[in-house]
């Protein structure tokens, strides 16, 4: 069987205790391939590879970076269906969505980082005629990029690309649940003549790879997307050490459709908002808050829409929704939804396990699922489910609807549906997240910031403020003596 073992120093090298750990196919339930189970000392080699790397790097013109960023785009744009496929095995999301979103993005990312780090400046500030202060943007050193499962190289890339176009080196840490693409990705860097050391990957479980990477003295920053319970534990370890950190967490996202929306376009989005990757994506609409005016209508098109939708091998191309990432988090799912009956709601549609033939008999598939009847502050309502479903709340009044949305722990994003131009404006200014999408979702450019408040985490990525992350601010204060 294949194993997946870590990159570093420009080398793929066994784990040092010898042990990999099962990496299962959701689709199939079978063991795809075995993944690298590291520990701390595989981390000291990677970490210790990147210290090695760093000074050639750092010193490496921005044009020559931006090169050897480009080419890692076009390789991987060349490689497209390679890394798609493994993707979709990897994670059981649809093959074609892995084709046309996942490792695009990917492609995009390296290309945006690759050409702003042409275009960053630092700041000047001139003091009278006394002095005249200008902005140092140094690189950090070594910095770690910890990833999640459900859009693996789409996130790593994420992080990947602006660490390494600002002049960092990384130690990067992939989902164990998805770690086929990074391992490509290495490959690719070898083709691409990266040097060895400037991007090494470490695979292995968060309590013990992940955990070590954020605890090494010499890791100057963490970047890290998941949940956000793994983000409290990593701000413990790293906040004393004075790390720096940009935490990505989860979300309860809600959707806000008033009566005046365009209703054919927001059923549509709300589908795609609601079930896209599996209900797997951190800015999944979970909450559908709809005008008691439209509500019976909307309720009714949404439905046929979420009962419409085919549940399949996620390598057919007339499948929507594929399996979910692991047994357990099908088990997880499907207790929200035992907890929304006990909670007093209505399933409307889904709420079990799909069994499919064939190939895909034993895998971990689940059906979309749509709730209703249950008040905003019941757990269901309140705790991410991060699956294929949602629950539709009606709503009269504006007062109610903005303490009901920004009432959970989460402040990620919010799609709001209107088409009164006032009220949008003022809802967005209202509601507590990172991210409001105005009568679209999930509507992405990569310069804008993007994060969330609250419990969904601290620092934002995307744009200037991903390289501003990823460098030192030095301020050098120059007198201008008189005479
Ligand atoms: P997770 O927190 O379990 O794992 C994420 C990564 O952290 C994995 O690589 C894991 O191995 C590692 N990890 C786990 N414990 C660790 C520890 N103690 N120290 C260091 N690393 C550790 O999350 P997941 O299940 O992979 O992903 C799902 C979660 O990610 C959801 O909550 C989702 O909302 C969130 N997410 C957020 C965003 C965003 O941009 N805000 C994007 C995607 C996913």
């Amino acid at each position: 069987m294949e194993r997946l073992d870590n990159f570093i120093a420009g080398e793929f090298t066994p784990p040092v205790a010898g042990e990999y750990l099962e990496n299962f196919e959701p689709a199939t339930g079978e063991v795809l391939n075995l993944v690298a189970d590291s520990d701390e000392r595989d981390i000291a080699a990677a970490v210790d590879a990147a210290e090695r790397a760093f000074p050639s790097w750092a010193a490496t013109p921005a044009e020559e970076r931006s090169r050897l960023l480009l080419r890692i785009a076009e390789l991987l744009e060349q490689q497209l269906e390679e890394f798609a496929l493994a993707e979709s095995r990897d994670t059981g999301k649809p093959l074609w969505l892995a084709r046309t979103l996942d490792i695009p993005r990917a492609v995009r990312n390296f290309r945006f980082f690759a050409t702003a780090i042409l275009h960053a400046s630092s700041e000047l500030h001139q003091t009278d005629t006394v002095a005249l202060n200008y902005t140092l943007r140094q690189p950090l050193g070594t910095v770690g990029c910890i990833s999640p499962w459900n859009l693996p190289l789409y996130l790593l890339s994420w992080k990947v690309a602006p660490a390494l176009a600002a002049g960092n080196c990384v130690v990067a840490k992939p989902s164990e649940l998805a770690p086929t693409t990074a391992t490509l990705l290495a490959r690719l860097c070898q083709q691409a003549g990266l040097l060895a050391g400037v991007l090494n990957i470490v695979h292995g479980r968060g309590s013990r790879a992940g955990a070590a990477l954020v605890a090494h003295p010499s890791v100057r920053a963490i970047s890290f997307t998941g949940g956000t319970q793994t983000g409290a534990e990593i701000a413990r370890i790293a906040a004393p050490m004075f790390k720096k950190l940009s935490l990505e967490l989860g979300g309860k996202n809600p959707m806000i459709v008033f009566d005046d929306c365009r209703f054919a376009e927001a059923v549509e989005t709300a589908v795609r908002a609601a079930f896209s990757n599996q209900g797997e994506i951190c800015l999944c609409s979970s909450r559908i808050f709809i005008h008691r005016r439209i509500y019976e209508r909307f309720r009714s098109e949404l439905l046929a829409r979420a009962r419409s939708l085919v549940v399949g091998d996620p390598l057919d191309p007339t499948t929507q929704q594929g399996a979910l990432i692991s047994e357990q988090h099908l088990a997880k799912v499907a207790s929200y939804v035992e907890l929304a009956r006990a909670e007093g709601g209505t399933i409307l549609c889904g709420g079990e396990r799909v069994h499919l033939l064939g190939r895909c008999r034993n895998g971990w598939f689940f059906a979309p699922t749509l709730i209703e009847g249950l008040a905003p502050e019941c757990r269901v309502n309140q705790e991410e489910i991060f699956g294929p479903v949602a629950t539709l709340l009606p709503f009269e009044d504006e007062e109610e609807l903005i303490t009901a949305a920004n009432g959970t722990p989460y402040g990620l994003a919010a799609s709001v549906w209107t088409e009164n131009l006032s009220r949008a404006h003022r809802i967005a200014e209202r509601l507590q997240v990172g991210i409001v999408w105005v009568n679209c979702w999930m509507l992405r450019d990569l310069r804008t910031p993007f994060g969330g408040t609250k419990h969904s985490g601290i620092g934002r990525e995307g744009g200037w403020e991903a390289l501003r992350f990823f460098t030192e601010p030095k301020n050098v204060c120059i007198h201008l003596p008189r005479d």
